[in-house]
Order: structure tokens, then sequence, then C-alpha cells
């Protein structure tokens, strides 16, 4: 038996190599005003035996040579502690030669957790948590129904770090709209400072047909940044990054300012890169609407 899949799986993008064994269907908020993934979904927990037989039919089709796994869908850390130590182990036992297993967690989430419950995980193998807390900015993360404030997503992210795990935080440029960029790129900038992830991945914000930001958008309610909005935007935030030992990426298309770089050691050189790209006249970037589903 080959392993079951429910609907479109994402997963990021650093996890293309991976093995996929999806655990959750659906997102357990939904709610986000951006987000198309899951509309389509109805959450819910796989049953453990299921996972199994999943990650049973992966070894017997990919042999023990299985080098890192993501457990799709979206929040698959508001599993049972219990459970998900079950499968971590069992992967661990299947797979000898992992060198990573990961989920998405949102702040929200994680913070059902306690550091003890998130220490047990890691002790059965999760490696990293990959978290899109989108902004820092109060104001932005209400008004798109992320479920967590700016001081829930520092504590979550702290105490993922404590728990002795990876930590993969996802800002997602333009997300203020042009009313709060300002805000939006300093508050975010001031978040991961407290937090200190492993890594910050930048995403643009596109709007999906079918999101109640698409229907913001259209109405003229939201306003969209241009490329050079939002290389100013990426560039203030990266100037006001404080992180200690960060890597940032710049890993995928919806992204205007393609940077890549260690902090705070490659500030000065991200920057310029930036300054380089808003010497581009707007029409050699992206439209705006690109890539929306
Ligand atoms: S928490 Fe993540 S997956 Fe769920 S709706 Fe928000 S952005 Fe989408």
């Amino acid at each position: 038996m080959r392993m079951r899949y429910e609907g479109t799986i994402y997963r990021p993008p650093s996890e293309s190599h991976s093995l996929l064994i999806q655990c959750t269907i659906g997102c357990p908020h939904n709610r986000c005003t951006f987000c198309a993934m899951y509309k389509d979904k109805t959450f819910r927990i796989r049953p453990v035996a299921d996972i199994r037989q999943d990650l049973n039919s992966a070894r017997e089709y990919y042999g023990e040579n299985v080098q890192s796994l993501f457990l799709p869908d979206g929040n698959t850390i508001l599993m049972k502690t219990g459970e998900l130590v079950e499968i971590l182990s069992y992967a661990r036992q299947l797979f000898p030669r992992l060198s990573r297993i990961t989920m998405y967690g949102s702040a929200q989430f994680l913070n059902l957790k306690s550091l003890e419950e998130l220490t047990a995980l890691r002790e059965a193998g999760l490696d990293r948590i990959h978290s899109g807390m989108e902004s820092g900015d109060d104001v932005t993360l209400k008004r798109i129904c992320k479920g967590s404030t700016a001081e829930q997503i520092v504590a979550a992210g702290r105490k993922v770090i404590q728990a002795g795990m990876e930590l993969s935080e996802y800002v997602l440029i333009g997300i203020g709209g042009q009313e709060r960029t300002r805000e939006h790129a300093l508050e975010s900038a001031r978040v991961l400072n407290a937090i200190n992830p492993d890594f910050i991945r930048l995403r643009t914000l596109i709007p999906m047909p079918g999101t109640p930001l698409f229907e913001s958008y259209q109405k003229g309610e939201f306003h969209l940044l241009g490329p050079h909005q939002a290389l100013w935007e990426t560039r203030l935030f990266i100037d006001n990054l404080t992180v200690e030992a960060t890597q940032l990426f710049s890993d995928h298309h919806s992204n205007y300012a393609w940077v890549h770089g260690r902090l705070p050691l490659d500030k000065a050189r991200l920057l310029e890169k930036i300054d380089e790209l808003l010497l581009m006249p707007e029409t050699e970037f992206r439209p705006p609407l690109e890539g929306a589903l």
C-alpha cells in the first residue's frame, strides 16, 4: 500500500526533499484572512494507527534512506503530545538515518503546549517548527485574524527554542498594506529580536481569490504594496533586526527581494542588495497579483 494523502499538500520549500506523512487534515484555525490553503478542508486529526500504516508504507517504498520528514497539514503541533511522541519515535525507529523531523505550528497552538511537553517532543525527535507569525504588529495581527498577539508570538517562539528545537519564523511582507507598512516592518523586527529564531523566511503577500483579504483588496479597502514599496518595507525590517545568530531566507516566488544571509554578519550586504533592486523599474518585477491561484 502507498502513503495516503487528502487534498492539496503544502510544505515549506526547505522541505522539498522530505518525506511527507499527513498527520492532520486542514488547519484548526483556518481563519487568517489572507490564507487560502485549507479552505476546502474540515480540520481533523488522523488516527495514529493510520499514520503508522503510512510510515510503514514509506519504509517499504523508500527503504531506510529517508533523510528528513515533514508532517503536514497545518498546525500538526495541536495533536496530543503522547500521540506525537508515538509517531516521532516510530518514525525514528523506521528511518534511523533521519536528520530532521519538522512540522507547522503557529503561536496559538504552540502556546497550548507546556515547556515540558515541547521538550518531550524534542526528545522524541522533533527538530524544527515552521511557524507563520506573519507580522509582529498587533493591529495587523488582529485585522488578519491571526489568532495571536505579538506577545503570544514571542512567548511561543522562546518556548520552542528553550525546548531545544530549531525555529523557522515566516514573515509576510505587505500584510499590513500601505497603511501599516512601517509598523509592520518595525514591530516584526522587534518581535523577532526578542525571539532570536534560527531562521527567518520571507514571503510577500499575493491576495488569493476566495479569501476575505482579496475581497477587501477588490473593494479598494486594502491597499497592496507595489514592488518598490515592498522592497522598502523589507529594507526597514532587515535594518531593524538585531538578532544574534539567524539565517534569513527569501525562498519563495512571491518575493521581490532576493536576499539570503546570516544575521548580523551579512546585514550591510543584504541592505545593499535591496538598494540595488530599488534602482530597477517596477515593471521588471512580477505583477502584484501574479501567482494568485
Ligand atoms: S494558521 Fe496558517 S494554515 Fe491556518 S489559516 Fe492561518 S495561515 Fe492558514
